[in-house]
């Protein structure tokens, strides 16, 4: 397929939101993949309730952040108003210059192992893995039907947060659990994140100047979610999300790693049903349930003014942080670069220099004033003795998903 225009969507369609941007492919390629080419950025939000808001920002043109408020009913409605912010632009999706839209689709399980073309059989397909990913792939199912349905000519590429993981050997996705239940109910480590893990890795080779292939990256990235993955010559090995994306690293909201006969204590003990310890573990718990804020910002700024519990979160946040580094150290054997994203990866010095410290011998160390520094660009923060690079890589899902998306529908 050759595809005409050299303009994507990409869409991120969450349970309440979509998050969108249009990018010009042509711009980023040209310019190394920097912001050139975003032509706009915008988001939707509280989809369904009677304060919907719609953030529209038209980088082509310059202009202004435009806010809108007032009910958006659903994500048909919220892909028709961005249409309209868009074509208010001159950048409609009627735009002979929309190559496609790329979507991000939260699982593929083990049959989407690359960016694919999305016709029937295929949304038939992430459908069946609503019941492995029941909180994420409905959301991505909508926005797939409501933008096919806007523009049903046009190409749509789903691109899958669990793609990168697929190369995981049977030894680290299997889960120690009898093989036949397993199996019958498709249990296994998926892991996600991994249009960001597959990026930041390539991104933190070409700061070190090397191919791919050459080099081994532990990557954090550390969001809201946070998991954390070993990539070894640019082949996932290791990541810490598994079945879902529950398991691994502290994050804002969910426990990570916890003991499974937790689930059982408080089903019998506490009388929680399965829905209520769900709700518990991923929305209650990490960080907030620590000490009631998620925010890494606001934690810091309690820790300064000697608040106890957000010290301790903190603690907890790191130590489990350290031993995802230990762990991946030792599964890749060699490690060339620990690379930090997301929000607070990329922002939270602190959490930096607390991950680091006290890995000397396993040549590791961050150095504090290169740590300080604020930039968007990816820089190494590990002073120059050092035999392990410590880098912080922004990292940037909507250009890797455009990308992924064109190289498909240009190819
Ligand atoms: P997600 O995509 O998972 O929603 P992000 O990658 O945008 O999350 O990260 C959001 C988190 O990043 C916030 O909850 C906050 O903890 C953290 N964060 C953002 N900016 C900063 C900052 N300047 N300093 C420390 N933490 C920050």
């Amino acid at each position: 397929m050759t595809a005409t225009g050299t303009r994507v969507l990409v869409l991120n369609s969450g349970s309440s939101s979509v998050k969108y941007q249009l990018l010009d492919m042509h711009d980023t390629q040209s310019e190394g993949g920097s912001a050139a080419g975003r032509l706009a950025v915008g988001l939707v939000e509280r989809i369904g309730e009677e304060t919907s808001r719609l953030t529209h920002t038209p980088l082509a043109t310059g202009g202004d952040k435009r806010e809108t408020e007032g009910p958006i009913a659903d994500h048909e409605a919220a892909l028709k108003a961005v249409a309209a912010e868009l074509s208010a632009d001159g950048l409609g999706l009627d735009s002979p210059q929309l190559a496609a839209i790329g979507h991000r689709v939260v699982h593929g399980g083990l049959k989407f192992t690359e960016p694919t073309l999305i016709d029937d059989a295929v949304l038939q397909e992430i459908e069946r893995l609503v019941p492995v990913a029941p909180l994420h792939n409905p959301a991505n199912i909508t926005g797939i039907r409501t933008a096919r349905a806007l523009r049903p000519d046009l190409p749509q590429v789903a691109v899958f947060d669990t793609a990168f993981h697929t190369t995981m050997p049977e030894y680290t996705a299997r889960y120690a659990i009898d093989v036949e239940t397993a199996d019958a109910h498709r249990i296994r480590r998926y892991g996600f994140h991994g249009t960001s893990h597959a990026y930041v890795s390539r991104k933190t080779a070409a700061l070190l100047g090397k191919d791919p292939s050459e080099v081994n990256v532990i990557v954090l990235h550390l969001g809201n979610g946070a998991s954390a993955s070993a990539v070894a010559g640019g082949r996932c090995v290791d990541t810490s999300m598994g079945l879902t994306p529950l398991e691994g690293l502290v994050m804002g909201t969910r426990s990570g790693d916890i003991d499974p006969a937790v689930t059982f204590h408080l089903k019998r003990v506490a009388g929680m049903s399965a829905d209520e310890i769900d709700t518990l573990l991923n929305k209650k718990s990490g960080l907030i349930g620590l000490c009631g804020d998620n925010d890494m910002r606001e934690i810091r700024r309690r820790i300064d003014e000697g608040d106890e519990r957000a010290a301790l979160a903190f603690d907890i946040y790191i130590h489990r942080l350290k031993k995802y580094i230990g762990a991946y150290s030792a599964v890749l054997g060699r490690v060339d670069a620990v690379a930090f994203t997301a929000g607070v990866g990329e922002n939270a010095a602190p959490v930096r220099e607390a991950a680091v410290a006290g890995l000397e011998e396993m040549g590791m160390a961050v150095d504090a004033s290169l740590n300080a520094v604020r930039s968007d660009e990816p820089r190494l923060i590990s002073p120059e003795y050092a035999r392990v690079a410590v880098a912080v890589v922004p990292t940037d899902e909507e250009l890797e998903i455009a990308q992924q998306t064109y190289a498909l529908v240009s190819a």
